[in-house]
């Protein structure tokens, strides 16, 4: 993928280095990267619950510079604002083509644990958007982690697909679509509710593919090869694969974001098309035509 030399975004705030104090994340950390390592796109009454362990409570005025970033880390820092200025200036076009305004999203890095809008979250639990506060939260060493768990590199347009997936989630907050599938969540039994969970995700998998396309159109960002490496990504977070390879079997009622076949499939008939039209079909068609 082509992003050096990119514009970066200033609304990405970077919280390692920081010292955090009062953030105290305990064995539960542990035991959720092997179960949600792999999953991005955490729901935020999930994290409220999973996160809502001892310590939390430190204000932003707790924090202090504890340490220097490391190369790397200021590199993971200048790709991920690359990225996400990428973002604003597809979604700011396309709002502006469909005669609306596109108010970007916050993104903060952090290592760890976070506090944010929706509760305190270990890094266990992977990227995710926070709708409450309109942030997106990440800590790139998820990237590591994708990328041992699938076996090998798969480059930084698997990691700008992971990225524009959760700022998906952020187009789809300001569509009303999450207060939509909130309101399912609040008057279905939960077997229901997975469905509707299935289709905001799946939907967020096509918004990243419509970003890249028009992305591609703008700045030819796209690489032999990248396309390819996204494809893989997508496969290995699909439901299907995760609980098999977890549990040895798989349960369709409990799919929250659906099989790899179908995040795949999404994720490149927007990238294809651009086609926004298309996102109301996700909410409309029979769930077994998704
Ligand atoms: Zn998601």
């Amino acid at each position: 993928m082509r992003w050096e030399g990119g514009r970066r975004s200033e609304n990405l705030e970077d919280r390692r280095g920081m010292r955090r104090p009062g953030v105290a994340i305990g064995g539960i950390g542990v035991l959720l990267v092997l179960v949600l390592g792999l999953v991005f796109g955490v729901d935020p009454q999930q994290l409220l619950q999973i996160a809502a362990g001892p310590g939390g409570g430190a204000g932003a005025g707790g924090q202090a510079v504890e340490r220097e970033l490391t190369p790397e880390e200021i590199r993971s820092r200048d790709f991920a604002s690359t990225i996400l200025a990428f973002t604003e200036d597809v979604w700011t076009e396309q709002f502006r083509r469909a005669g609306e305004r596109y108010v970007p999203p916050k993104m903060v890095l952090f290592a760890e644990a976070v506090e944010t809008g929706c509760g305190t979250a270990p890094s266990a639990v992977g990227p995710f958007y926070c709708p409450v506060d309109r942030t997106v939260y990440l800590d790139p060493t998820f990237f590591v982690e994708l990328e041992r768990g699938l076996g090998g590199s798969r480059g930084e347009f698997s990691q700008a697909y992971v990225i524009a997936h959760e700022i998906g989630h952020h187009v789809q907050n300001l569509l009303g679509y999450t207060r939509l599938v909130d309101e399912k969540r609040r008057t279905l039994p939960p077997e229901e509710f997975n469905r509707w969970s299935v289709r905001l995700e799946l939907q967020a998998d096509y918004l990243a593919g419509v970003w890249a396309h028009y992305g591609q159109e703008r700045f030819a960002f796209i690489e032999p090869g990248d396309v390819e490496s996204a494809i893989k990504s997508a496969r290995a977070i699909g439901d299907d694969r995760i609980q098999k390879n977890s549990r040895g079997f798989t349960s369709p009622e409990s799919y929250t974001h659906g099989t790899s076949e179908q995040r795949t499939r999404w994720f490149l008939e927007g990238l294809k098309t651009g086609e926004l039209s298309t996102l109301k079909q996700l909410f409309e068609l029979p769930y077994e035509e998704l």
